[in-house]
């Protein structure tokens, strides 16, 4: 009896220590991008009052879990949409910007700054992270269209169009009035501009009929860079099967966010991965696994029992494998589908 236990035990040791050795090879081969974090507000205004967790971010972090890029965020709240809330919101986003290019430069043994797939690649090859640019809300655009390639400029490749609270582009999820009944004039034109450079939109925290109109208007696919499934958790914040089939139709991503507040209902302590592997099932169930992925949230309010940092990114894809999603599924929800949109959104820029 002791025997067959100790056999037990042992097989049990192997088959871990395989599917360790699986997860490592597969990080080998191929790309991981989270598509969100909050990383910057701390990192340029170590002062700043803050509810969420902090720390859960680092190119050390991401080495040590394997994730080979990131969009990180420069994230302004929503202020009032007058000239001086306008200014304050573009020296904020400016500020987290250059930060992010200090940071990226100061740890430039472990990454830097990518702006496009070749960058990305590259810097997979060299075994440095990827530090990809992000605004969410674009309340730091005010109603300036000149700010689009401002951005560009400062090397943000994709933009949020709101956070909570409605802004000059968009009306958002919460906190909002329906100012313009989902996209404003100005928003349309920023979404042009968008395009016209080669940016990703991005329809987190935008309303229903903000999202139903940029997958619209938009010339190339859009992605929710950090949501949930509202058929799971029924949360303003969620997207519902209209918005994910839109999203998708168009060739979009639909990135699922590592948050309780995403997830479930259950206390903090009781959720883990496998909500995150729910959420994720669902939306490949509704339309495939070519439209769906990472965006963890963290410094943001991310984190899960399980995958609490950057640096336990790896759990994620051991629990994929033991889900029975196959290296390339996996390869595409880590990476290969946000590379994908990074490519159109540039490649209909060259049309120009
Ligand atoms: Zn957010």
């Amino acid at each position: 009896m002791k025997l067959i236990f100790l056999i037990g035990l042992l097989t049990q040791a192997l088959f871990a220590d395989s599917l360790d050795r699986r997860v490592e090879q597969l990080h080998d081969v191929i790309i991981s991008i989270d598509t969100h974090n909050d990383f910057a507000m701390n990192y340029a205004f170590p002062g700043m009052e803050t509810t969420v967790a902090k720390g859960q971010v680092s190119f050390e972090l991401m080495k040590e879990g394997r994730l080979d890029g990131a969009f990180f965020a420069a994230y302004q709240a929503q202020g009032p949409c007058t000239e001086e809330g306008h200014v304050q919101a573009k020296f904020l986003a400016d500020s987290m910007l250059l930060s992010l290019h200090r940071y990226a430069a100061e740890h430039e043994h472990l990454g830097a700054v990518a702006y496009s797939v070749e960058d990305v690649m590259a810097l997979k090859a060299q075994r440095k992270a990827a530090m990809l640019l992000s605004i969410e809300n674009a309340y730091c655009m005010g109603e300036d269209i000149s700010l689009v390639e401002h951005y560009y400029n400062l090397g943000v490749r994709m933009v949020g169009l709101t956070h909570n609270g409605d802004n000059c582009i968009a009306d958002a999820a919460t906190d909002t009035t329906r100012t313009h009944g989902g996209l404003s004039p100005f928003g349309r034109q920023v979404i042009e501009e968008m395009n016209r450079l080669g940016m990703i939109v991005d329809v987190s925290h935008a309303s229903r009929e903000a999202c139903l109109q940029s997958v619209e208007w938009s010339k190339t696919p859009i992605m929710a860079s950090h949501s949930g499934v509202y058929a799971l958790k029924p949360i303003p914040r969620n997207l519902t099967d209209k918005e994910i089939i839109a999203i998708a139709e168009k060739d979009g991503l639909i990135q699922i966010s590592i948050g309780r507040y995403f997830l479930s209902t259950l206390p903090r302590a009781e959720v883990g991965i496998p909500h995150l592997i729910e959420h994720i099932n669902y939306v490949v169930d509704l339309v495939g696994i070519d439209h769906v992925g990472i965006g963890s949230d963290f410094d943001g309010g991310g984190g899960i029992v399980g995958v609490e940092d950057m640096g336990k990114m790896k759990a994620i894809t051991r629990a994929l494998l033991e889900e029975g999603y196959s290296p390339r599924e996996i390869g595409k929800l880590w990476g290969d589908n946000v590379l994908r949109l990074l490519e159109a959104a540039r490649k209909y820029a060259e049309s120009f």
